[in-house]
């Protein structure tokens, strides 16, 4: 058997991180049995602007590096691959299950069902459709719907009938059909329901396995009804669970983002959001926030500590085994080591993988993908230059590990570009200098060491520390403190003498005159 997967988004103008998982599984599982990926846009219900609702989902598969094999701008053998060009499909389906008998016109107004399920309820039975309809013969119900009378067309349950999947992660799921209503399948206005168009789809374009999130398991009994009426045989079904907020057995959802700031994880991310965003004109918003992937690319983490997260959310593979390329998850992946359980984002893993994949990348990567954070920061301008690349690669080298996601490259940026301290971190320049006199007194000292060091490089610059404390018989301790805050502003950063040189001798001077001159 061919496997071909697919992944069917509704275009919603942004990549859910639980959707890009299931679009990732369903990548994964492709690829490892040398099948075909797919991806069907399901805009039967688009009422907005296609390009600027299907972007940002497009973007979120690019920028992980998932391709796909059929679907929008590749085309295929199967196509079209959007739902509402694909009408004259469900059109033929409906034919022939209405020639066939299994589906009928129901004649029934919404008021009239409403009062029947309410009876229903009050009575405590289920609901059964009450196919008044069908005692139409079919040739009297065609005429009457070619005579315009308003009727949606449904499928005509076996009430007698069970039925089943062997789910690849569910294992044996069964629905008595015997407590069904016949399910609509095409609204009054002609229009195919969900279940129905997927069924349709899935089966021209030969999916082999559904891969796809657990909410639809429930709708897998109707689907196997269609797939049965329309004389197809069913693909296998893969039910994942859902993507949970981290720490949470709750699914994470959009519309919870309020309440995430204060998920103890989600605030890292959060926090780390906060100072990076607004320097390059974002912020944490209903449009860019951690349920979506594109928040995840916009703050600078690497599609591999992503995907790496992601492969891990519900797919067990050890304990031991943390960081993973993708081509290693593609080799190992099975649908039998999905967890049933809801799967937490874990941030601090994700952090995590951040870190270790950020290590192995070569410097002028980093630098190329630090620079547009500094363009759009306004930090440096644009055709940029050798010497401020070289610049850039200076800062990224001595930042080291300090620098844990692209963007906080303008966190850290920002005294080495700017003429002037932007701003002091108020309670350190207090501690160390207008609280610490001697520590002042030593930094005025050494100004003038540093005004004729030659050359200002790191090196040079800290022997010449060395020796201005030993001769002065006090500990670096005493001055340099207060020496960073004077020419940085503020209190950690990268190591102290590769920031020296980066700012450079007169900036430096001129930051030690202005901060003793703020003191006094
Ligand atoms: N468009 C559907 C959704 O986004 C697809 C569900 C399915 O995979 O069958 O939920």
């Amino acid at each position: 058997m061919t496997v071909r997967t697919r992944f069917a988004p509704s275009p919603t103008g942004y990549m859910h991180i639980g959707g890009m998982r299931t679009a990732l599984f369903n990548w994964l599982f492709a690829r490892h049995n040398g099948g075909k990926f797919i991806l069907r846009i399901d805009d039967t219900d688009q009422q907005r602007n296609l390009d600027a609702a299907l972007g940002p989902i497009l973007d979120a598969f690019r920028w992980l590096g998932l391709d796909w094999d059929e679907g929008p701008e590749v085309g295929g053998d199967h196509g079209p691959y959007f739902q509402s060009q694909r009408g004259e499909f469900y059109k033929r389906a409906v034919t022939q299950l209405l020639e066939s008998g299994a589906a009928y016109q129901d004649f029934e107004t919404p008021d009239e069902i409403k009062v029947q399920r309410e009876a229903a309820q009050a009575e405590k039975r289920t609901y059964l459709s009450s196919r008044v309809s069908l005692q139409l013969s079919p040739a009297e119900r065609a005429n009457k719907a070619a005579a315009g009378d308003a009727h949606v067309i449904r499928l005509l349950v076996d009430r007698q009938r069970k039925v089943s999947v062997e789910d690849h992660v569910r294992g044996h799921v069964e629905w008595d059909c015997g407590l069904m209503a016949d399910p609509v399948i095409c609204r009054s206005d002609g229009s195919p329901l969900y279940n129905f168009a997927t069924v349709v789809d899935d089966i021209a374009l030969q999916i082999s396995h559904v891969i796809r999130a657990e909410e639809h398991l429930t709708n897998t009994a109707v689907q196997l009804l269609i797939y049965d009426a329309l004389g197809a045989k069913t693909p296998e079904f893969a039910h994942i669970p859902f993507v949970a907020a981290p720490g949470t057995t709750k699914k994470l959802s959009k519309r919870e983002i309020g309440k995430y700031r204060n998920n103890p994880q989600f605030k890292k991310l959060f926090d780390i959001a906060d100072q990076i965003l607004p320097a390059i004109g974002q912020s944490v918003s209903d449009a860019m926030n951690p349920v979506m992937v594109s928040f995840y690319e916009e703050v600078g983490f690497l599609p591999e500590a992503v995907l790496n997260a992601l492969s891990r959310l519900g797919w067990s593979y050890d304990d031991k085994t943390e960081n993973m390329p993708l081509d290693f998850v593609v080799q190992n992946f099975s649908l039998e080591r999905v967890v049933k359980g809801p799967a937490g984002l874990d941030c601090d893993k994700l952090l995590a993988y951040q870190e270790h994949w950020m290590g192995q990348l070569p410097l002028e990567q980093k630098v190329e993908q630090c620079l547009p954070y500094l363009v759009k920061a306004k930090r440096i301008s644009e055709p940029v230059d050798a010497a401020a690349r070289a610049f850039v690669a200076r800062l990224v080298t001595a930042l080291g590990e300090r620098l844990k996601l692209f963007g906080d490259i303008v966190q850290y940026s920002e005294y080495f570009v700017a003429d002037d301290i932007l701003e002091y971190d108020e309670k350190a320049f207090d501690k160390r200098l207008t609280q610490d006199p001697a520590a002042c007194g030593l930094l005025r000292g050494f100004r003038d060491r540093l005004a004729g060091a030659e050359p200002f490089d790191a090196a040079t610059l800290e022997s010449l520390l060395n020796a201005y404390v030993t001769e002065r018989g006090v500990g670096l301790g005493a001055v340099i403190h207060a020496l960073r805050v004077a020419v940085t502003g503020k209190a950690a950063g990268p190591g102290m003498f590769d920031c020296l040189a980066l700012v450079g001798r007169e900036r430096c001077v001129s930051r030690i005159d202005r901060a003793l001159q703020r003191v006094n």
